[in-house]
């Protein structure tokens, strides 16, 4: 399987598609998913570009998860969550769809029902406004 560089999020590292940013280093990029399956549901991806786990450099991997951990905090934070999933999928046989390696933050509380996947587009003030509460609440 080969990596596609026209897929969205590559598209969105370059900026030939809009986002939603919540943070952004020299390798890594996060970004709010625009079918949220909870309130705040948040993605964190590498800048260096591979298909998914399987073919990701294990540096990327470990930079990658700690930028996945600071943004799983603030999106607890910042959404008053009291838990959350990371959500990870790996070739279409498993649920993906875009082929760029990405973590997905879905901040949950007790009893909380996760929306399916891909489901509905969300409103982009929303998206906006969660965006910006997830940057404030980086410790
Ligand atoms: P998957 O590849 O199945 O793990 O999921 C891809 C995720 O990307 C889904 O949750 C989509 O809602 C999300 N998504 C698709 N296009 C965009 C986009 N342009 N901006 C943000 N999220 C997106």
């Amino acid at each position: 399987m080969t990596y596609d560089p026209n897929n969205i999020f590559a598209k969105i590292l370059r900026r030939e598609i809009p986002s939603h940013k919540i943070y952004e280093d020299e390798h890594t990029f996060a970004f709010m998913d625009v079918m949220p399956q909870t309130e705040g549901h948040c993605l964190v991806i590498p800048k260096q570009p591979s298909r998914n786990l399987l073919d990701a450099d294990l540096d990327v991997l470990s930079r990658t998860m700690a930028v996945v951990q600071k943004v799983a905090k603030a999106a607890m934070k910042a959404m008053n969550a009291e838990g959350c999933q990371i959500r990870q999928y790996n070739e279409q046989a498993a649920g993906q769809t875009v082929f760029h390696l990405h973590f997905h933050i879905l901040p949950l509380n007790t009893g909380q029902i996760v929306k399916p996947h891909s489901n509905k587009m969300a409103d982009h003030a929303v998206l906006a406004k969660h965006a910006e509460a997830i940057r404030n609440a980086f410790g």
